[in-house]
């Protein structure tokens, strides 16, 4: 209901409320009146007959009194019945008068008995009665004197004059007063209804107009066009200057909003709304803007995918997701991180073994794979029951990410496609950080690295064994250290060329590689000559390994041209860290003495470190 119709409604109301009062009012005081007149009325036909009857005694004729009373009754239509009552006293002194003089009803007792008048309405549907009696008492005066002729006391009731008004006609009167003001109030309503209407109407139109333009402008639409008719000056202005007013705020918002979605793409922001849409893009900016401050001072790019994992967490409150970082180069592709145990695809599932990159569709085909596109659309997760979206994301030419997100069924599809431009946001804050990551690693892998052998170089020994070594003997573990070196070496150098010593190199780069586990470490020491730690290894263990090696390089036959091959055999000197020495630097000094030992005692062959040796100078 608009509020011109609820004010008419209002008006309406009051109007008739105010006009039922007066009715109401009007109705009682006109009853009361009436009775009242009729009252009046009646005492004074009671005042009449009362001098009347006392004329009539005075003069003898109280016998005629009859005729009286109906000449009375006759002359006035009014009076219903008329008759006149005696009172004891007067009875005892005169006697009974006639049989119309008796007591009728108990108004006339109390009248009697009271000495004072006593009315009564009766209504019914066809009339209304006004029954009154008025007592009349002994009194005593200039012109008359009770006294003389009645044996009693001054103020004695003598009797009542009893009367039946018909007041009838006071209803119907009262009735067509009430309906002319009736009439009177419904012409009055319609008149006010029609003043207000042309008054007031282009006001509340006005208002309307301005409740819906502010609505809207509540939901951030300042398009609005305020309208009025209203002839004043006033509100004519205030209409211009909420226009103006709303036009500057249009294109104001407009402008802000073109310039931040430079900043996000549009497709963030749902909002129709542009105030709550500048709000959401500065507030996603933000969150970004704080996010890339910190993942900058990040140190590794594992700390990055953590702040990372964080947000998917906490801001975009999924539950089910997994994070993979792919090397294209390698086709490989490592789980950074899982929500639950269970993996989300089966690549994930036979990680860290059988991480072929190109099995995953996102990152092949470098597009969103969703399953409600197509069922079993990525072959690797075709035998899960959830719904999942893969998003692929590149970092660099060789290094890329995927995001794989898992909901329960189909109807999360909407809510989940509203926050991946949110995401790419922050994927995409977080790509030159990674990028940089990347690259330090790299340089500092390529640092730490040979690259003839691919080994770690000694540089890589120097900046992490203490690391290492303290890990190790806080754990009450160890490292076997293999100290080796290929005997007369320079003479490969010297007969058949650098090259062929090179390849002799890069083949014992190749033979470690082959005989270690992943926990173990080969470590290119100097020119020809290498270390290995043997994680946890038994004494026995440890010789078997440097066994193996031995044996391998030993069997391998160097091509050194003209159809001529070459055999090289090698010395290990062996130290056992923490069991030989209290440092790991000191353990490798007593495998370097072991391997001199080897040396010194004929090459080709492995020596296990002995204190004596140490002690020995001749062995040093
Ligand atoms: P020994 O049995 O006592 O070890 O005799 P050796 O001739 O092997 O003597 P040594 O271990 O001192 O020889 C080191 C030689 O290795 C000296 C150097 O010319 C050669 N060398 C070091 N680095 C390289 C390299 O990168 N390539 C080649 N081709 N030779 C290298
Ligand atoms: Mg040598
Ligand atoms: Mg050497």
């Amino acid at each position: 209901m608009n509020t011109k119709t609820k004010l008419l409604l209002f008006v309406t109301g009051m109007l008739l409320i105010l006009g039922i009062a007066t009715i109401v009012n009007v109705s009682l005081n006109f009853r009361e009146y009436s009775i009242k007149s009729a009252t009046e009325k009646a005492t004074m036909t009671a005042d009449i007959v009362k001098d009347g009857l006392t004329a009539h005694m005075v003069n003898g004729i109280m016998d005629k009194r009859q005729y009286f009373l109906n000449q009375i009754s006759t002359n006035n239509n009014k009076i219903k019945k008329l008759w006149i009552v005696r009172a004891p006293s007067v009875i005892k002194q005169y006697g009974e008068g006639f049989n119309s003089e008796t007591i009728r009803d108990e108004i006339d007792k109390e009248a009697l008995k009271s000495g004072k008048i006593v009315e009564k309405i009766t209504e019914t549907a066809e009339e209304t009665l006004l029954r009154v009696s008025v007592p009349y008492n002994a009194t005593v005066s200039n012109s008359i004197n009770c006294l003389s002729c009645h044996d009693v006391k001054q103020g004695t009731t003598l009797g009542a004059v009893s009367m039946e008004f018909d007041i009838s006609s006071m209803r119907s009167s009262g009735v067509y007063t009430i309906l002319r003001i009736l009439a009177i109030n419904l012409v009055f309503i319609i008149i006010a209804l029609l003043l207000i209407n042309y008054f007031v109407s282009p006001y509340m139109n006005l208002f309307e107009d301005m409740q819906k333009g502010i609505k809207k402008a509540y939901r951030g639409d300042f398009t609005h066009k305020f309208t009025t008719n209203i002839k004043q000056e006033a509100p004519r202005e205030i209409v211009n200057q909420l226009n103006t007013l709303f036009n500057k705020i249009q294109s104001a918002f407009g402008n802000i909003k073109y310039n931040l979605s430079t900043f996000i793409p549009q497709s963030c922001i749902s909002s129709s709304d542009p105030l709550q849409e500048a709000k959401t893009i500065i507030e996603e900016l933000s969150d970004i803007y704080k996010f890339k401050k910190t993942i900058e001072l990040d140190t590794t790019k594992e700390m990055v995918y953590e702040r990372f994992i964080q947000i998917l967490h906490n801001k975009f409150k999924l539950h089910n997701f997994s994070l993979f970082e792919i090397n294209s180069t390698k086709n490989k592709m490592y789980l950074i991180y899982n929500t639950s145990d269970r993996n989300s695809c089966d690549i994930s599932e036979n990680m860290p073994y059988n991480q072929t990159a190109y099995l995953c569709r996102a990152f092949r085909t470098n597009a969103e794979v969703i399953s409600s596109d197509f069922t079993n659309l990525c072959q690797e997760c075709e035998h899960h029951s959830q719904e999942y979206i893969c998003l692929p994301f590149n970092i660099n030419e060789e290094f890329s990410l995927t995001l794989t997100i898992h909901f329960p069924n189909s109807t999360n599809f909407t809510q989940i496609n509203t926050f991946i431009p949110s995401i790419i946001n922050y994927l995409e804050a977080a790509k030159p950080v990674i990028e940089s990551k990347l690259l330090t690693d790299k340089l500092r892998e390529n640092s730490l690295r040979d690259p003839m052998t691919g080994l770690y170089n000694r540089r890589f020994l120097e900046q992490f064994i203490d690391t290492l070594a303290g890990q190790v003997k806080r754990e009450e573990e160890n490292y076997s250290i293999l100290m080796l070196d290929v005997d007369f070496f320079k003479m490969v150098n010297d007969t058949y060329g650098h090259d062929v010593g090179d390849k002799v190199i890069v083949a014992i780069g190749k033979v470690l590689k082959e005989n270690i586990r992943e926990s173990d470490l080969a470590i290119r020491y100097g020119g020809e000559e290498f270390l290995v730690l043997l994680h946890n290894a038994s004494e026995e263990g440890t010789l078997k390994v440097a066994q193996k090696i031995h044996t391998a390089f030993g069997e391998i036959m160097f091509d050194v041209g003209d159809g001529e091959t070459m055999q090289k055999t090698m010395s290990i000197g062996i130290s056992i860290f923490p069991k030989d020495a209290e440092t790991i630097w000191k353990c490798i000094k007593w495998a370097d003495t072991a391997l001199y030992v080897a040396k010194t005692t004929g090459r080709n062959k492995i020596v296990r470190y002995t204190n004596e040796m140490s002690e020995n100078s001749e062995l040093r």
